[in-house]
């Protein structure tokens, strides 16, 4: 890609400075706009179908997956209220939230335990399918249980899967392209945990290494796929599917919310909390959040302060034109799901008129959160996943907010982090 290295010269907006010295900060998104004045370039009924194509995998689901036969072959996760982490974090930050903290628990979702559970292996369902459906093997009506029987699993093995990523979408690619059969390339950045890369050779998928960051790896993936005409590449950085994917959880949100007597109006917003990598995962669950709420959903991102790349590519609308090495980042960060210098253009545009804002955290402050979920509720979260944590507080010292808002912190990953690694985590640089 040709940088236009006048044009990133030139760049300024009011919070340049303190992205360049690593300095948390928020940045609010002048473009947001009211739903009423928008029509929206992703309609809710192709968010429907994607939604249905899931409902028509769950007897696949059941069958593949021991941890989806008590969920009825759905993969989603629970709301909960985490009232102890909200009494330590109203302490600490001295600042009190008169609605109780919601916490989303992406992070214990089925199959993969991280939010790529949505949008990763609803791309491969997808391509699934609609390989079954052109070669004769399947009908839309018929028991998808069959997708889990040897001539499928045949049939499939004449494919590919190839994806890039710092771990947790080439753990949910390659668990769900495994189970159906397909042959999986899984292109790592060095950010990728080895239990990630160890775990994924033991169950057959290759899984490639790269000394670069994630932007390389995912580079050399769709480069590598082009040539290969029964190769499927999933693009993180643009694809309409994974987005798709992830955007049913706008529906099945509300749901939830619904049945905990929770309804958010203009009034009593419902502020959330998403940690941004490349933006797809916070791109599309924000997206199915306004599809569902409007205005009254006030979705933020939250980024590690070594690679805030939405943050930079919305605020220069350079989107995908500039990385955070362009202003001298290192996009090196112990939030590895989020280790990503250049944001995706195409979620940074759908997002323009959408998003309230970006903040972002420095890594001492994921592993302090870290240890406080832990400590107070029991729940383990990875670095990651634990950006959104601080959002209701980060955002209210900056923004004009309703008392009565209602905050949920979307925890992204960490499932199925292994029990020594969850150890070194939490101990990391404790004094
Ligand atoms: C991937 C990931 C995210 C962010 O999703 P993107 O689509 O990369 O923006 C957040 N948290 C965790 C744990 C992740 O693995």
């Amino acid at each position: 890609m040709v940088i236009n290295m006048k044009t990133i010269a030139d760049i300024a907006f009011a919070e340049l400075e303190d992205l360049k010295k690593q300095k948390p900060t928020v940045w609010h998104n002048p473009a947001v706009q009211s739903l009423a004045n928008q029509v929206l370039p992703i309609s809710a009924a192709e968010i429907a179908d994607a939604s249905a194509r899931l409902d028509r995998f769950k007897p696949f689901f059941k069958s593949a997956f021991s941890d989806m036969r008590s969920t009825d072959g759905i993969i989603e996760s629970d709301i909960i209220a985490v009232e102890k982490f909200q009494t330590q974090m109203t302490l600490q930050q001295n600042g009190h939230l008169e609605q109780k903290l919601l916490l989303k628990k992406d992070a214990y979702l089925p199959i993969s335990g991280s939010i790529k559970a949505r949008g990763g292996i609803y791309e491969v369902i997808k391509q699934a399918e609609s390989l079954a459906l052109k070669a004769g093997l399947i009908d839309i009506d018929d028991d998808y249980a069959a997708f889990d029987s040897v001539p499928f699993k045949a049939f499939f093995s004449a494919y590919r899967i190839a994806v890039g990523s710092t771990g947790n979408l080439g753990l949910s690619i390659g668990i769900i392209g495994k189970a159906l059969g397909f042959n999986v390339d899984v292109h790592m950045s060095a950010d990728a945990k080895q239990w990630k890369k160890d775990k994924l050779r033991r169950i057959g998928v290759n899984v490639i290494e790269y000394q670069s960051d994630y932007s390389i790896a995912v580079a050399k993936g769709r480069q590598q796929a082009a040539s290969d005409p029964f190769c499927h590449f999933v693009d993180d950085e643009n694809s309409r599917d994974l987005f798709l994917g992830y955007a049913v959880a706008g529906k099945r949100t509300k749901a939830q919310l619904d049945a905990m007597g929770i309804v958010p109006t203009a009034q009593k917003p419902l502020y959330v909390y998403l940690p941004c990598g490349v933006g797809g995962g916070p791109g599309g669950v924000a997206y199915g959040l306004k599809m569902v709420y409007g205005d009254a959903v006030k979705p933020y991102f939250a980024e590690p302060v070594a690679s805030p790349c939405m943050l930079l590519g919305m605020a220069t609308g350079l989107h995908d034109k500039i990385a955070v090495q362009d202003i001298g980042l290192s996009n090196k960060t112990e939030a590895d799901g989020l280790a990503v210098g250049r944001p995706s253009g195409l979620v940074g545009k759908l997002m323009m008129p959408l998003l309230e804002g970006v903040y972002t955290v420095d890594d001492q402050t994921l592993f302090d959160l870290l240890r406080m979920m832990y400590d107070s509720e029991g729940i383990f979260l990875e670095p990651s996943a634990l950006a959104g944590a601080l959002g209701p507080w980060r955002v209210a010292g900056k923004t004009e907010m309703p008392a009565a808002a209602y905050h949920l912190i979307w925890s992204t990953g960490g499932g199925m982090v292994p029990l020594e690694e969850r150890k070194l985590m939490y101990n990391h640089m404790k004094d």
